[in-house]
């Protein structure tokens, strides 16, 4: 059994990461402010091998007991969240990172970044393997998250290379799953809301742009076999099927059983043309690959969720 801090906990991922620690018997101490996570997110998981700490990371971090793991999750991360709060985003990807990289070095424990495919920005490869160095416009909307995890990437690296903390970095893509927020403006989230309630689906431009979509648990497994390994560089951590956004719609409204239409809105800026991991690495170093298919995904997530939280309107 390992002790494992999770900053992030209360949040979407970071939540279903605790579940799996502790269904793996390890002891989690959840580290998060709550900003754009909940309470109501970690209350199934309250027990003596749960441990939850309301604080923004920003601030110095002080944990008393020795730890194995540390997973740094916290960030905004969705476009809405991380336009909404520029300068805490600049702040949980400098400062945050600095504090859990000194919690991580003082107690020699294993130090996990949730880095994401966004530092690859608008990119020209594709596929995206991790040597790709990304198209990333520092000054647009997009710019405060995208380069807050740039910086934290190479915050992690020279704490590795320089101070010998044992670390390793996620690049996470785009996952979905129970415990999305209905308003968070991510596509999956969104067109759920809208074809659980027969609403039209708005897709950003012609639709022909392509996200690959990663189910919660496939992303949660692998983010602890990255951790468990002794891997140190990135690992693309996502799910390789591919879709156009329209597709995305198409297949949400099917399994959704929905009335809905499809209508079309002005395309964000910096929106990237395409997104979609090359997993070698992880297949090769970690023995990780996602198991579980866009429908079914979908369909499980009404499932687990419900239909009243899909929508908005759980109390
Ligand atoms: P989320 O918003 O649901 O979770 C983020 C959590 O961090 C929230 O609980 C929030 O309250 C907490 N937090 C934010 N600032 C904090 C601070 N200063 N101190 C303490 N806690 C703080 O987002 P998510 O989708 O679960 O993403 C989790 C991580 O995974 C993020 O780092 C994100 O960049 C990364 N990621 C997620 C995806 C995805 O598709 N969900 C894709 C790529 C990368």
């Amino acid at each position: 059994m390992s002790t494992c801090v999770v900053t992030g906990g209360a949040g979407f991922l970071g939540s279903h990461l605790c579940e799996l620690l502790l269904e793996r018997g390890h002891r989690v101490i959840c580290v998060d402010n709550l900003e754009t996570g909940s309470l109501e997110n970690i209350d199934h998981l309250r027990s003596g091998e749960f441990t939850f700490t309301n604080h923004d990371i920003t601030e110095f971090v002080a944990i008393d007991e020795p730890v194995e793991f540390v997973y740094h999750l916290a960030s905004p991360a969705s476009p809405i969240d991380y336009q909404r709060l520029p300068l805490q985003t600049l702040k949980v990807g400098s400062y945050g990172t600095h504090h859990m990289l000194g919690v991580a070095k003082s107690k020699r424990a294993r130090f996990l970044l949730a880095s994401t495919s966004e530092i690859y920005g608008d990119p020209e490869i594709h596929p995206q393997p991790e040597d790709y160095w990304g198209n990333v416009n520092p000054i647009g909307p997009r710019g405060v998250y995208d380069e807050a995890k740039r910086y934290a990437e190479a915050m992690t690296m020279a704490y590795h290379r320089q101070q010998g903390v044992n670390t390793c970095i996620s690049r996470t893509f785009n996952s979905y799953g129970a415990r999305m927020r209905p308003h968070d403006g991510r596509a999956i989230p969104t067109f759920m809301r809208q074809a659980l309630q027969d609403k039209p689906l708005t897709v950003f431009g012609d639709g022909s742009q392509t996200r690959s979509f990663c189910y919660v648990d496939d992303q949660v497994r692998g983010l602890v076999a990255l951790a468990e390994s002794d891997a140190h560089l990135p690992i693309n951590i996502g799910n390789p099927d591919e879709y156009t956004l329209l597709q995305l719609a198409e297949t949400v409204i099917e399994v959704a059983g929905s009335r809905s239409e499809i209508v079309f809105e002005a395309l964000p800026v910096d929106d990237p043309k395409v997104r979609q991991p090359d997993i070698s690495k992880a297949r090769e170093l970690l023995g990780w690959e996602p198991e579980v298919e866009l429908r079914d995904g979908l369909r499980r997530t009404i499932e687990e969720a419900g239909v009243e939280r899909l929508v908005g309107q759980a109390s």
